[in-house]
């Protein structure tokens, strides 16, 4: 068994984390881009909106673990225990690992967060 390479893990964590980034940013902007919600006239219309800022507050939050567990992931990898579940100290595993990257707990302590 290969341990991944810790530059490439590095790599693949800081685009990661770019990428959370940009997309907090965009989901950041978009309530004062939707200045023009008031004006809607259907009955209905309103609520479809609530509902669509509630999933975005869900993505929001989602993202905002997720940014969690990147930093958290690249500090692991500083201090090396990169791949060691946090809570048990297990290794997450290669699979999973791969699957992703930035997983800070192995597969049953992620299941009880
Ligand atoms: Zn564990």
């Amino acid at each position: 068994m290969t341990p991944p390479d810790p530059d490439t893990v590095r790599t693949t964590l800081q685009a990661k984390r770019s990428e959370v980034e940009q997309q907090l940013g965009l989901l950041e902007r978009r309530p004062t881009d939707q200045g023009s919600i008031s004006f809607g006239k259907r009955v209905g219309e309103g609520t479809s909106m609530a509902v669509d800022r509630l999933s975005q507050v869900a993505v929001h939050d989602k993202l905002q673990i997720t940014l969690g567990d990147v930093e958290r992931a690249l500090s692991k990898l500083a201090d090396g225990t990169y791949g060691h579940c946090d809570v048990c100290g297990e290794p997450i595993g290669d699979d999973r690992l791969e699957a992703l990257p930035w997983a800070v707990l192995c597969v049953r302590d992620a299941g009880r967060r």
